[in-house]
């Protein structure tokens, strides 16, 4: 390598301490892959100068093409009036000049113009300085190569340069990208940042599209602020750039091909999105203001929180626009999106994302405060749960309710900073500057589409009221806020600057105010790209009005049964189970053959294959569904030779429903929130989300709370998920006993949703085939087993899959005489078979025990049916095995008291109560066990 240049670099601050051989040894370990050699290292490596004229898209030379180019730049001098390279200090200009341009595309940033109101207070940026580098006001006019940077000629003087520099870097729009390892990614985003130097050159058509956004976006918050005074808007004004903002989106990802977006945000800004881009009726939002109450829903919700769905037209064709339902709990909604982009997706067959895409729409406080947004960056390049990228914006208000120094918000530089856990690009841009704004969100949809990642636009702006419009902002931002007074809002001052451009007259200006005005006034639709729905593609109405008892046919011929218990347990020829996993398949043949009865494990894989069979999805997500975390379902076998994988439910027929199995990220909460927005978005098929144990589902309780259990009374929509949650007390301790079975009766009215506590194989496979085969789409919360995955008792016969449904109730198994029957033992799970193996050890005959299998909605009439034998008996018994405060003791007994014959009594029999679910202590737990056992049979 030339010795001027390797001394430059030997000498600079990133080089220090290096010899020659060992810069060679590392350009050379840099191209073998850029990663192996440190952040600094590559940069310099980076920004090399493309060889012999190659463009900067061309890989990277070869070494020796690099020494050779730079051999020749010594004899040679390639260009008239180029520094001339062979002069040691002229070449160590050269690589300072590259420094100085690398610190550009790394800090230009921070010295850009982002805050609107001017109020950010920012160090500046030594390295932005060329003085930093040593290069001198003389070296100003030099001539100097520009490497990789794309704009003007391969050299530049350096006064030019700079300027060039600090229009692309430090304007209205500071990129950071320089974190993003793949040198294509970085290539293409600065291909479409330096040759324009950052700005777009918009025609009079998109620039005018630009202020009837803004004019739609302001005109909508203060028509609402005079007509509502003091109501609750949580107005955009400040940011009301997201409007022509999300325009652009739209219009750019309709002419990319794509057929539908889903949008998520929370509750700030919303009625003006749903009002200026979902195309909602000016109408029917002042008719909720006013309070007027819909009939045809629920209970319903406040109208920010309100989804919507349209079509919206755009050259590139047709787009349909869903805004997502979301609660109060901001970020929570983000992960529901991506579910249900991926449900559109796989719907459409659509595998690279492109025909569907999420928006979402964070605060700036939330998007670094909330995990559950680091959950969602996570989940964004896996297997399962991937949708092609996100398009994440942030309303970078600057203030989260009352609370903006950054001290107390967050310890990043930036809110967006999380993004570069996985090497997002991030683009803060100054909201007063649209067609900036216009340009990134156009750039946004098109590296989106490129590289199937995620990318953030970070919306700088400000908030021109309080956190709501009874809110007083100037109690605890008085300095920030007598700034915002004197502000003027972005559409003055764009529709301004078109007036001085002559791009528009001051007369069509006020025009375009009072003509959105007549609009709102008139109520009707305000956005003129809205179309009626045409572009979804599933139908719901199948599914509305219809109710868990409704009568249905599932039966699969035992014949048919057999052959299909026998297929899914084939592996293909010389493929090498573990022995543990070919025991439970050899066993599987058995049971499927007729030789043996049925456990957990086959009756629930043969449920799914049922399902499969009808061409409808299974889609299984959990921390360790594709084994099982009680090693029972082996859905995905492991070749124990070469590793390889094989999936015998993906095998059921030629033509079969996908099965999906996935091992999820190790997530609750979002793994939860993405499986609720895929069944939201899916009627059909059976989609499942299983808890590795069933109190983890306490960390996913806001989707529980927000979602899952009130989403259909709220908003209208269904909801067919089922929650697998193992439950059981087998002495593993406080963490690993229950589910929290009573929190979900809590949570139980409206038949919202059905709580399941299956006991046998065949209840599981009934109950799994019934959420698909019925048309009601609730959710099913399962109560599901561990240690019945393998009890001797738990086993059932292939006609009992054959025959029958689900049980709601199952009435007394042994043949007792009812006349002798005097005490009733009701019960649900695990602890059935106890009571069951111990009545018939001491040989009881006076005492029936009667499982609930579903315990909500409750089963009255199947209940009373089973009941109609022991209307003589007084003494009924509840007995669970979690403590009386916890399990369905108090939320179902008054269930239980209207089933029991008049003038009988009901008593409980299980754990005393107790602030912990289960004891530590396995010796207590079985005192506990006996006990409660006892008590329940009424042994002495
Ligand atoms: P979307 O594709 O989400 O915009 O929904 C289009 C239309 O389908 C909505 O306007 C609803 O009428 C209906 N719909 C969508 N999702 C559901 C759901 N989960 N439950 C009931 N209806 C739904």
């Amino acid at each position: 390598m030339h010795q001027g240049i390797m001394k430059a670099w030997l000498e600079s601050s990133h080089l220090n301490g290096a010899n020659s051989t060992y810069v060679e040894e590392m350009y050379e370990a840099y191209q073998e892959d850029p990663e192996s050699v440190s952040a600094d290292w590559r940069a310099v490596f980076d920004n090399l100068p493309p060889v012999n004229g190659a463009s900067s898209d061309v890989p990277e030379a070869a070494h020796s093409k690099i020494r050779d180019y730079f051999r020749s730049l010594a004899t040679e001098g390639r260009h008239k009036g180029a520094a001339r390279v062979s002069d040691p200090e002229v070449d160590a200009k050269q690589v300072k000049v590259l420094q100085l341009i690398n610190a550009y595309r790394f800090r230009g940033h921070q010295n850009a113009n982002l805050d609107p109101l001017e109020l950010w207070k920012r160090d500046k940026v030594a390295e932005l300085d060329p003085a930093f580098h040593g290069l001198t006001a003389e070296d100003m006019q030099r001539e100097f190569n520009t490497g990789s940077f794309d704009h003007g000629g391969e050299t530049m003087k350096l006064a030019d340069l700079l300027n060039s520099l600090k229009a692309t870097y430090c304007g209205s729009i500071g990129a950071e990208y320089m974190h993003i390892t793949d040198t294509e990614e970085k290539r293409w985003i600065q291909h479409r940042l330096e040759p324009t130097l950052g700005k777009a050159s918009y025609d009079q058509k998109v620039k005018h599209r630009i202020l009837e956004g803004l004019n739609a976006a302001e005109g909508m918050e203060k028509y609402l602020g005079a007509k509502f005074p003091g109501a609750k808007r949580f107005s955009l004004e400040g940011g009301d750039t997201l409007v022509p903002m999300l325009r652009e989106i739209i219009y750019r990802a309709g002419d990319a091909g794509t057929k539908e977006i889903v949008i998520g945000m929370a509750h700030r800004g919303r009625l003006n999105v749903l009002v200026n881009i979902l195309g909602k009726r000016p109408a029917e939002l002042f008719d909720e203001f006013a309070g007027k109450h819909h009939d045809n829903l629920g209970s319903g919700d406040v109208k920010y929180h309100q989804g919507f769905s349209s079509d919206f037209e755009t050259p590139g064709g047709n787009v349909h626009l869903a805004l997502a339902f979301n609660p109060s709990h901001l970020e929570i909604v983000n992960p529901v999106v991506m579910g249900s982009v991926r449900a559109r997706q796989d719907r459409r067959g659509c595998t690279d994302g492109l025909q569907v895409m999420p928006i979402t729409i964070h605060g700036d406080s939330a998007i670094t405060g909330q995990g559950i947004v680091q959950e969602t960056f996570n989940m964004s390049q896996t297997r399962a749960y991937k949708v092609g990228g996100s398009i994440r914006i942030v309303v970078n208000n600057q203030v989260g309710f009352t609370t903006s120094n950054h001290q107390d918000v967050r310890s990043t530089e930036y809110s967006t900073d999380i993004a570069k856990m996985v090497q997002a690009p991030i683009f803060h841009v100054n909201a007063d500057d649209p067609e900036a704004v216009a340009f990134i969100a156009q750039l946004a949809v098109d590296f989106r589409n490129t590289f199937k990642r995620d990318i953030l636009i970070d919306l700088v702006c400000y908030r021109r009221h309080g956190h709501n419009e009874a809110d007083e902002p100037s109690a605890t931002q008085p300095l920030m806020y007598s700034k915002i007074k004197k502000h003027p809002t972005t559409r003055k001052i764009y529709a301004d600057n078109l007036i001085n451009q002559q791009s528009i007259s001051a007369e069509e200006v006020t025009a375009m105010v009072n003509d959105y005005r007549d609009a709102l006034d008139k109520g009707d639709c305000v956005v003129k790209e809205w179309r009626p729905m045409t572009l979804h593609t599933v139908d719901w109405t199948p599914y509305l009005n219809r109710e868990w008892d409704e009568v249905y046919d599932a039966t699969v011929p035992l014949e048919h049964l057999k052959e299909l218990a026998s297929k899914i347990s084939d592996v293909p020829e010389g493929f090498k189970l573990q022995s543990r996993v070919e025991k439970i398949y050899s066993d599987r043949k058995s049971m499927a053959a007729g030789e043996k009865l049925l456990d957990w494990g086959a009756a629930e894989t043969l449920a799914y294959a049922t399902i499969l069979e009808l061409r409808k999805r299974v889609r299984i997500s959990g921390q360790d569904s594709g084994r099982g975390t009680f090693f029972h379902r082996h859905s995905v076998l492991h070749n124990q030779n070469d590793g390889t994988t094989y999936l015998p439910l993906r095998n059921v027929a030629d033509k079969q429903g996908p099965f999906d199995i996935n091992d999820s990220v190790l997530s609750e909460a979002s793994v939860l929130a993405f499986e609720y927005g895929y069944a939201t978005a899916e009627p059909e098929g059976l989609g499942i989300w299983e808890a590795q144990f069933g109190d983890f589902a306490n960390c996913a309780q806001v989707v529980i709370d927000q979602f899952l259990s009130s989403g259909e009374q709220k908003w209208g929509r269904l909801c067919g998920l089922t929650m697998l949650l193992p439950h059981g007390y087998e002495g593993q301790g406080p963490e690993h006993s229950s589910a929290r079975l009573e929190r979900f009766l809590q949570l139980c009215a409206n038949h919202n949703m059905q709580v399941c506590v299956p006991s046998t194989p065949a209840q599981v496979y009934h109950m799994l085939r019934r959420q698909v085969v019925r048309p009601m789409r609730r959710p099913l919360v399962v109560m599901s087993p561990k240690s019945l995955l393998r009890h001797p008792l738990a086993v059932s016969s292939l006609e009992e899959l054959a025959e029958g449904t689900f049980q709601n109730v199952i009435a007394e198994v042994d043949s007792l005489d009812p006349t002798k029957v005097d005490r009733v033992v009701f019960c649900s799970g695990k602890v059935y078979y106890e009571l069951l193996e111990r009545r018939r050890k001491e040989n009881i005959d006076n005492v029936a025990i009667i499982r609930i299998e579903q315990l909500y909605p409750f089963p009255h009439e199947e209940l009373a049916k089973v009941l109609a034998d022991y209307q003589h008996v007084k003494d009924f018994v509840w007995c669970q095995e979690e403590p009386q405060n916890q399990g369905a003791w108090y939320c179902s007994q008054h269930h239980f008291w209207t089933a029991i014959p008049k003038g009988a009594q009901l008593s409980y029999a299980g754990r005393e109560a107790s602030a912990a679910p289960a004891c530590g202590y396995p010796e207590l737990h079985t005192h506990q066990q006996e006990s409660l056992i006892i008590s329940a049979l009424n042994l002495k």
